[in-house]
């Protein structure tokens, strides 16, 4: 069958693709480590497993309203001004099917033919295919490595062009885990406030930052930018529930409506007992959180100190996340010499020579914007995150 031009638009997710490579080999057998996936190592906590079945056995297994169940809007209300500060409405709240389904409905929401959106790179891989899906035009924006992979001021300033409606904010960031502080954001919210941008502020990674470092954030620095906000969350990562399918979103009334509209025709509503387990995760104990945090820091301060003794190889410090985003150019055959010949030409090609010869999964970096480098998630035990560390440096040697 012919399919819609639409389709020619996009491309699988290259972190999903990763991840089923990753199944087909264990499945064959192969003793891989997987470093590719994005999401959390940890299981659910058991309390809200527990929500979910409690859920199940009280009948809460019909249709919801499509925006949530009224608990969940209200933990969603609840979560915002605890952890934020933020003050919102449950008109000005609603559930989707994970935080993705929110930047689909948003995206289709606010964005049409025409319209440019300023995605800072390195980027998450969706937002430019679901922004071309919009019918808008992704303005991708790269960041320096020597500036942490932080926009600055100028970058940004350049980028807007009268067709600029918006601009993705992703803090910390997959994949390289920099974040911005208040002091770094700040000039960039002048310049999105001078220039009436809508802000897309994903906030996924939100709770995962490490040690001293405050996160800041577009609405504590300018609460009046509230209007031209749209927070896009989901408990996918926080409590390690990537499989529940539970994400949210909170902004202007009207921009909620449509988003609520578009989901009442695609997917009616998130799953009702999934709902009922993020609002034990929203809204119940937070022990299980900081618990998972401290384990990632630990995580990250491993990778890093060992991605930087492998000669060549360079990475920046991640604030938050769970990933790292070394350059790994030192080992691609850049110049096209007789010497580098048999290695491989970007990070899509290195990662498939790890899968393959070294059996550790890592993602290569073009569908995030940067083809010299790999994403390597942290969200795997010390012990496995030692053995594949010791895989990826002897096969990053045998090319020379
Ligand atoms: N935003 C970012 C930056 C992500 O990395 C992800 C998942 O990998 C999401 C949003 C969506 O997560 P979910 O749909 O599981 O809530």
């Amino acid at each position: 069958m012919e399919l819609s031009r639409r389709l020619s638009l996009i491309k699988p997710s290259a972190t999903l693709q990763v991840t089923e490579k990753a199944t087909a080999l264990r499945a064959r057998g192969v003793d891989l480590i997987d470093l590719g996936a994005g999401e959390p190592d940890f299981d659910t906590p058991e309390a809200i497993k527990n929500a979910a079945a409690e859920a199940m056995r009280a009948g809460q297994t019909k249709y919801t309203p499509v925006g949530g169940t009224d608990a969940l809007k209200t933990a969603i209300v609840t979560k915002l001004q605890r952890d934020n500060g933020f003050v919102y409405a449950k008109n000005e709240v609603l559930a989707t099917c994970g935080g993705k389904h929110a930047l689909f409905l948003a995206f289709q929401a606010l964005f049409g033919d025409g319209d440019e959106v300023i995605v800072p790179a390195p980027y998450w891989v969706s937002y430019t295919d679901m922004l071309l899906l919009a019918g808008a035009a992704p303005r991708v924006v790269r960041t320096q490595e020597a500036h942490n992979f932080r926009l600055t001021p100028a970058e940004l300033e350049q980028a807007i062009t009268p067709r600029t409606k918006a601009i993705i904010l992703n803090s910390p960031s997959n994949p390289t885990g920099v974040a911005y502080d208040e002091a770094e954001l700040r000039p960039l919210v002048e310049i999105i406030a001078r220039h009436n941008l809508i802000v897309i502020s994903d906030d996924v990674y939100e709770m995962m930052v490490y040690g001293e470092f405050r996160l800041g954030h577009v609405l504590r620095i300018r609460p009046e930018l509230r209007d031209r906000t749209l927070i896009v969350n989901s408990v996918s990562k926080t409590y390690a529930m990537t499989g529940w399918r539970i994400g949210y979103s909170a902004g202007p009334a009207n921009v909620i409506e449509a988003m609520s509209t578009l989901q009442g025709q695609m997917t009616s509503n998130p799953s009702s007992i999934a709902q009922a387990a993020a609002v034990q995760a929203l809204a119940g104990s937070q022990d299980a959180v900081p618990l998972m945090i401290r384990e990632f820091e630990k995580r990250a301060l491993f990778m890093v100190e060992r991605l930087r003794t492998i000669p060549g190889v360079r990475c920046p410090q991640p604030q938050g996340a769970f990933y790292v985003f070394p350059n790994v150019s030192a080992y691609l055959n850049r110049w096209a010499s007789r010497r580098e010949a048999s290695r491989p030409k970007t990070g899509d090609e290195l990662a498939a020579y790890l899968i393959e010869t070294a059996h550790v999964a890592v993602v290569g970096g073009s569908d995030f914007g940067y083809p010299e480098h790999i994403r390597i998630s942290y969200a795997n035990s010390m012990a496995n995150l030692e053995r594949g560390m010791d895989r990826v440096e002897t096969a990053l040697k045998k090319l020379g």
